[in-house]
């Protein structure tokens, strides 16, 4: 801690400043920075500071400084607090979370992994073959999620384009024996679409590699994905490097893809690239399709005729009124519409199945409680932070209600825990004043009054409402909410058409969301005919089926409206909240000191206002209110009689307690603790920093 790193380095926590002002706490956090201290805790959350370099903290040494230890025993480190969930879990069987966050570039994915690397680290002394080999697994599903999910995009080369959540399982001995992944809204707009500079996801450039895998690829495949480069050829494809490749690979195989599975993944990657090509003609009465060589290449590939392919692009089935099943052609837009949407809904659920298949690979098997204990959890989030754009739309305004709910979370996790242990251990309490951003839920999900509920309304009315109508319907229902604005009222802007626009004061700061492509996004809707070309033509590949479920049901069948993408989106982050609401919280907030990627330049406004929208001052200040550090008394007397003559070398006191407040007296620290039913509790963490050194020197 910053006594024990030297006062050079400023202090290593928050709670410690003098005073708890934006000024002092960028000081500090520039400071450590410069330094080369790139974590700092407010508490138990871990501020983290991308430093765009290797640092030399990550090696099998430091794993071993905090095995075990406590979190103002070292300085701070992701491993402490790593450390600290591991305990939790392991020594009180409490489940526990991680939950990272910040924005883009912050560090929160390689924070996942170095998280997950000690965890892995510190388990299974015995090296049990079936330990390791789940552990291996945990750690390789990083490597194939990244590959699939991940793309370069102009804020980070390899920016995660969907959340994450991943619980790791463990059994009675604290070793991992298995672990589920959640992913939460894949960015599958950026298969047809990038934006200058950006690229698509890894995967596709990976596909143009494998002729380096030809043993693993089934002949027919790997000739046509020859073909392919001719395709590719026409696009900017920058090389990435062969072991990155070949890892991909690696992983997958460990995971326990099978040689098939493994085709299916890549033909399927192939027929986005080809279809990628296609383009449509109409001549006024009638839509074509202009590449029919790309076509008959997916035809190839898929062993599925091309007229089927064709059709399902150009055509859509419909029951009339009266029962009767009719084909109708696309118009050219529907055509275009239905192309991206397809290109985006295979990549997505070729996403979704590979997740779920190594679900099926690390999920707990054979695991009896009444044989083996409590099944234990430490659940690791890593997902997208608030964003802010030049123009915000429909994903932006998704991401920016997680976070909302995240916040939510916090702020009842942090200070509800808080208050009920002070209450369990009888300590006097004082509220503290925050901002509850609770409003802004349900200004966003309300059932009925709700964003969320006039969009699917909007998606529901028969007959073609438009983007702006529904705007029309916002504006009236919410004028009065305080934290929404009407496109009347938004400020003047020449760089945008607010006319288009309505804006949401959020806790993190105002957005101002363009409602254009809101409500084709929301009904997201993808023609039945190719749900159905999928599950049953794809011949070539049973796993087809296996991602298009829903192709099973005939046109008379689907009378049902799917749920709209924000209802389903609301759901999943509804569901990840109450699984992280059960669970003891630990934070790590990221932030990104620089838009150059530059390991030397701390930009001071763009670090002040992370600083800001993650509330961490708040932060700083709820924590100082209460007591940041609490122990039990035999622990503390444990860690500390040495420091004091009436504990050391004899135990002169009645009770642990009385033994503690003999340590704390005779250091003069009474100011800075209470006394609880069970445990000592400390105000800051000056006192242990003091009887750390005092130890130390003896
Ligand atoms: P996104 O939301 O776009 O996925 P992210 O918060 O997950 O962003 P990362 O991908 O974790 O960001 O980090 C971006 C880059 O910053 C990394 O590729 C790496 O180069 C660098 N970086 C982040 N953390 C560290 C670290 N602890 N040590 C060294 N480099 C780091
Ligand atoms: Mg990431």
């Amino acid at each position: 801690m910053a006594e024990l790193e030297g006062l050079e380095f400023g202090k290593s926590d928050f709670v410690l400043l003098d005073e708890v002002s934006m000024e002092q706490f960028m000081e500090n956090l520039k400071l450590r920075f410069e330094k080369g201290r790139i974590y700092t805790y407010i508490g138990e959350v871990v501020v983290s500071v991308n430093p765009y370099r290797q640092m030399d903290m990550y090696g099998k040494d430091s794993i071993e400084a905090y095995r075990g230890r406590e979190l103002y025993e070292n300085p701070p480190h992701l491993y402490a607090v790593s450390d600290a969930a591991y305990k939790a879990m392991k020594r009180r069987a409490k489940d526990t979370c991680i939950v990272i966050s910040g924005e883009s570039g912050a560090g929160k994915t390689e924070a996942s992994k170095y998280i997950m690397q000690y965890i892995a680290a510190i388990t299974n002394p015995s090296q049990r073959a079936e330990v390791e080999s789940v552990k291996n697994v945990l750690l390789k599903s990083n490597c194939v999620l990244e590959a699939f999910g991940n793309a370069k995009t102009n804020r980070n080369d390899n920016s995660s384009r969907f959340g994450k959540y991943m619980d790791i399982n463990f059994n009675f001995n604290g070793d991992p024996t298995g672990g589920h992944i959640n992913n939460y809204l894949l960015e599958k707009s950026r298969v047809v679409q990038q934006q200058e500079g950006e690229r698509n996801f890894h995967s596709f450039y990976q596909v143009r590699a494998l002729k380096f895998t030809p043993v693993i690829l089934e002949t027919q495949t790997h000739l046509l994905l020859i073909e392919i480069k001719a395709v590719f050829s026409r696009h900017h494809f920058i090389q990435i490097r062969n072991e990155l490749k070949l890892a991909v690979m690696n992983a997958l195989q460990v995971i326990g893809f099978s040689k098939e599975e493994i085709n299916s993944i890549y033909q399927i990657l192939a027929s986005i690239l080809l279809l990628g090509n296609v383009q449509f003609e109409s001549d006024g009465e009638s839509v074509q399709i202009l590449q029919l060589e790309a076509v008959n290449h997916i035809s190839d590939l898929t062993a599925t005729d091309p007229e089927s392919i064709s059709k399902s692009l150009l055509y859509r089935t419909v029951a009339t009124g009266g029962g009767e099943v009719i084909e109708k052609g696309h118009t050219e837009q529907d055509a275009y519409l239905g192309f991206i949407q397809t290109n985006g809904a295979l990549y997505e659920r070729l996403f979704g199945w590979i997740v779920g298949r190594i679900n099926s690979v690390i999920e707990v098997k054979n695991y009896n409680p009444v044989l083996h204990g409590k099944n234990t959890v430490i659940g690791v989030l890593d997902i997208y932070g608030f964003e802010i754009f030049d123009n915000n739309s429909f994903e932006q305004f998704c991401i920016n209600y997680c976070n909302e709910k995240l916040q939510q979370l916090f702020i009842e996790l942090i200070l509800r825990q808080e208050q009920d242990e002070y209450q369990r251990e009888g300590i006097t309490w004082q509220e503290i004043d925050y901002f509850n951003n609770q409003i802004i839920v349900d200004l966003v999900e309300q059932p009925h009054k709700g964003i969320i509920s006039i969009l699917d309304e909007a998606c529901l009315t028969a007959g073609k409402v438009t983007d702006m109508v529904c705007l029309d319907s916002m504006d009236t229902k919410l004028a009065q909410h305080p934290h929404y604005t009407s496109r009347k009222l938004c400020p003047t802007d020449k760089t945008m058409d607010f006319k288009k626009h309505f804006r949401i004061r959020h806790y993190a700061g105002d957005v101002t969301y363009s409602v254009e492509g809101f409500l084709d996004k929301n009904k997201d809707l993808l023609f039945q005919d190719f749900k159905r070309l999928m599950y049953n033509r794809f011949s070539s590949s049973p796993f087809l089926k296996e991602m298009w479920p829903d192709g099973q049901l005939s046109i008379t069948e689907v009378t049902k409206r799917p749920l709209t993408a924000a209802t389903l989106f609301k759901n999943s982050i509804v569901a990840l909240v109450d699984k992280l609401a059960c669970k003891e919280p630990y934070y790590v907030r990221c932030i990104k000191p620089n838009e150059m990627k530059s390991p030397v330049l701390f930009d001071d406004a763009r670090c002040q206002h992370q600083v800001a929208y993650l509330g961490l001052l708040e932060n700083v200040m709820v924590r100082r209110a209460g007591f940041a550090y609490r122990q039990p008394y035999a622990r503390f007397l444990q860690r500390y009689k040495m420091t004091c003559e009436y504990t050391w070398p004899n135990h002169l006191m009645a009770s642990d307690r009385e033994a503690v407040e003999a340590i704390i007296t005779q250091h003069g620290f009474q100011d800075d603790v209470a006394y609880g039913q069970t445990k000592l509790f400390v105000r800051t963490p000056r006192s242990l920093f003091t009887l750390e050194q005092e130890r130390a020197a003896l």
